[in-house]
């Protein structure tokens, strides 16, 4: 319970995880969710049972189609298609059998069995060793409610699962302990205009949702959002995470000012949603997203990138006990390719090492890890290990736009050791007869100033070149990144990283190569004047920068 000491404190402020950006005012309003009635009892005619379940789940399917159509407009294709999954999942012979297996075996009334197998379900995604699918936690009792719901209201008890109270015209920021991604959807926005929960994930598809219907939410508050709040006013503020309890009148002035601005500049960078980046004098340069998983996607799709400029793909290994197979990566890579729908997908190969390890690749503890065996010198002096990677890359590559590259190049022999193994499992799948995409471009990231000084000889052997900023910098300047102590030496600014920056892309275009940034530096605001000046063809960015970068683009000659 949280207690409001008003003498104090002027007002209490609650700390949550950042879900969706910007600012609301309004009556906290509690989430009510219909009581579960005790629902088991025993039914004799199992055969009807199981027609009123599948009665039920037709219905179900129907209204999810339904729920389809409605959310394209609020949501677009690539969020509303989460509907026709959810149909999917009725669909799922495990989870159907399930319940019939109940309702014949143990002569269970069809919503307790529901309830059972969707509890069961659940607890199993819960169980995995993935965000993704423990993600998926959350729909399979979504769905399971919607059936629940039906076999109900078909009893004449009531349809509707959940309701809230409403304070007049006041807008209304909707509490909840968890709220489902069909809720999320059929708010009623001209009231609901935030959310604030005390669980939740933010890979969760109501954090997506609110970000693509532009309502601000903070999650995991945890217990202090507690039901003694009903009816108080309240700010959230969805950037911060922050939720904050009967502001005063002043506060109250500054946040509205705040959201005038912010809604202002958001209404501003939708203007340039779903239109091409280019410079004032119409050149163009192609805004990518930078991403560490596949779980990354919906937000890069929803942020309007027009291609993925860096994936890294390390972070697979990392969420992994033991190396990745073939077919795990194969798969993985080519959800990604798929999903992006013909947009370019630069994939990184493996760039294991410094901060990033993983206990099963049992590297040796080293006095500078981060100049020590890592990424392509893994990858070269272990070649079963990248040889694995590739050959997933190019067996993925014919469902989609694929390049890859290579991290930590310091050598024009290490990029050669890097395409004679790209040019072994070509020729190790041409054996096979398993087809791959053979133009797909193959680039190196330059991040040392090794890289950056004989870009001009490197450049003839690739098909792109990618700034990695953030090593190039800690590399050039001699100062860990990883170190907070040193970090007011680790200046992207500085004129000797700016001078590498100016020769590589100088070197490329000599070679006919494009040349792309992927570090930090691409997403700053401040510098893309000279990123453009210098000629750069591509910058790759978390997803929230890119309309702002495009919107700033479309300033600059
Ligand atoms: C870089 O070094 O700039 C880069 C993009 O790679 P990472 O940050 O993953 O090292
Ligand atoms: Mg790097």
């Amino acid at each position: 319970m949280v207690h409001i000491d008003t003498s104090t404190e002027r007002y209490p402020k609650l700390h949550g995880t950042p879900a969706s950006r910007g600012i609301a005012l309004g009556k906290l309003t509690f989430l009510k969710r219909r009581q579960k009635p005790d629902i088991r009892h025993t039914v004799e005619d199992t055969a009807a049972e199981i027609q009123r379940f599948e009665d039920a789940r037709a219905r179900a399917i129907t209204q999810l189609g339904n729920l389809y159509e409605a959310s394209l407009d609020k949501l677009g294709e690539q969020n509303a298609v989460l509907f026709q999954i959810h149909q999917l999942m009725l669909d799922d012979p495990d989870y159907v059998s399930q319940i019939h297996e109940f309702i014949t075996t143990e002569k269970m009334n069809a919503e307790y069995a529901v309830d059972v197998v969707a509890k069961r379900f659940s607890e199993m995604f819960k169980a995995m060793d993935n965000d993704y699918m423990q993600g998926r936690a959350a729909d399979v009792i979504d769905v399971s409610r919607r059936v629940t719901d039906i076999l109900l209201s078909s009893h004449g008890t009531p349809l509707k699962s959940t309701s809230y109270t409403t304070y007049g015209d006041e807008p209304l920021i909707l509490a909840t302990d968890d709220l489902a991604p069909s809720e999320t959807v059929s708010l009623d926005k001209e009231k609901v205009t935030g959310i604030v929960t005390s669980h939740g994930s933010t890979r969760s598809h109501t954090v997506i949702f609110a970000r693509t219907m532009g309502l601000p939410a903070v999650i995991s508050l945890g217990d202090a959002l507690s039901p003694d709040l009903e009816g108080h006013t309240a700010i959230v503020d969805g950037g911060a995470g922050i939720l904050i309890i009967d502001p005063d009148e002043s506060t109250i002035r500054a946040y509205r000012e705040r959201k005038r601005t912010e809604d202002a500049l958001r209404a501003r960078l939708e203007q340039f949603r779903g239109k091409e980046t280019r410079t004032l004098s119409g050149r163009r340069v192609r805004l990518y997203a930078n991403i560490g998983s596949a779980y990354d996607l919906d937000v890069v799709k929803s942020s309007d990138a027009e291609g993925i400029g860096l994936f890294r793909s390390e972070y697979i290994y990392l969420s992994s006990d033991d190396f990745p197979t073939e077919e795990t990566q194969f798969k993985i890579y080519k959800e990604v390719l798929e999903s992006m729908e013909g947009r370019q997908v630069v994939i990184r190969t493996l760039d294991i090492g410094a901060d990033k390890t993983a206990p099963y690749f049992t590297l040796k503890p080293e006095e500078n890890p981060a100049m020590g065996m890592r990424a392509v010198r893994i990858c070269i002096t272990r070649p079963e290990i990248f040889k694995t990677q590739l050959r997933a890359l190019f067996r993925a590559s014919v469902y989609g736009n694929l390049a890859i590259m290579f991290p930590m190049i310091t050598s024009v022999d290490e990029l050669k050791a890097c395409l004679a193994m790209c040019e072994e499992v070509r020729r190790s799948l041409d054996n096979e007869g398993i087809p791959y995409n053979e133009g797909l471009e193959i680039g190196i990231m330059i991040e040392t100033p090794a890289a950056a000084l004989i870009s001009d000889e490197l450049a003839p052997l690739v098909d792109f070149f990618s700034i990695g900023t953030n090593d190039l910098t800690q590399f050039t300047l001699a100062v860990d990144r990883q170190n907070a102590e040193v970090g007011r030496f680790l200046n992207p600014y500085h004129h000797a990283v700016r001078r590498l920056i100016e020769m590589t892309v100088k070197n490329a275009h000599n070679a006919g190569i494009w040349v792309g940034i992927c570090g930090e530096l691409a997403a700053d605001e401040g510098f893309t004047h000279e990123l453009i000046e210098m000629g750069v063809d591509e910058l790759s960015v978390a997803p929230s920068s890119v309309l702002i970068l495009r919107a700033r683009i479309s300033t600059l000659g």
